[in-house]
């Protein structure tokens, strides 16, 4: 006889490798989307050096972002288990710091050694698609770590949608649902 089913989009994420119908390449399971600025950015998506970080005007880099010398952001990641599916999805986004976490955060950055471990307040700057249902920006714990892996993020609000789906995870289908929203599905 038949065993459980299992469903076809958790086959389809463990065995790990797909073809994707936008990049041409094959992508794997864990497989993160990244965004490469906060949503609020008003300029071309271009990356200055991380070492050339400055506290007033606007600034882009990899790990760092200063919007009108106000607001203080830092790429991070949050991840959302997926039931049923060995690793974590990760979304690559950006988050603020208060300044005085921000040059905590920058002062630490090489070594990884941070003044305290946090974790720090702060709010999430990119909305993902099917999880944000507006453009606000979503109240988030700022976890940093060591060894130079990037800080985690934590959805504060319990009720929130994204907060629900870091606890409980989501389903395969809805993992695959959200890669072809952002034309990384299989194709
Ligand atoms: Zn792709």
């Amino acid at each position: 006889m038949f065993g459980r089913k299992r469903s076809s989009a958790q086959e389809e994420l463990e065995r790990g490798r797909w073809k994707c119908g936008k990049c041409d390449v094959e992508h794997g399971w864990p497989f993160d989307l990244a965004v490469d600025a906060p949503d609020p950015w008003p300029h071309a998506r271009e990356h200055e050096p991380n070492s050339a970080l400055r506290l007033d005007g606007d600034f882009l880099s990899d790990d760092f972002c200063v919007l009108e010398g106000k607001y203080f952001l830092v790429r991070a990641v949050l991840t959302i288990p997926v039931i049923g599916v060995s690793g974590d999805f990760g979304f690559g986004c950006w988050g603020t710091l208060s300044r005085e976490n921000f040059e905590k955060y920058a002062a630490g950055f090489d070594t990884g050694n941070y003044a305290d471990m946090g974790p720090w307040t702060g709010w999430l700057c990119n909305q993902l698609e099917g999880f944000t249902p507006g453009p606000d920006p979503i109240a988030v714990w700022v976890q940093p770590r060591h060894d130079r892996m990037r800080p985690m993020l934590w959805v504060r609000d319990d009720d929130h949608p994204l907060a629900m789906a870091q606890e409980n995870g989501i389903s395969p289908e809805r993992m695959l649902e959200l890669f072809r929203a952002y034309g990384h599905g299989p194709a």
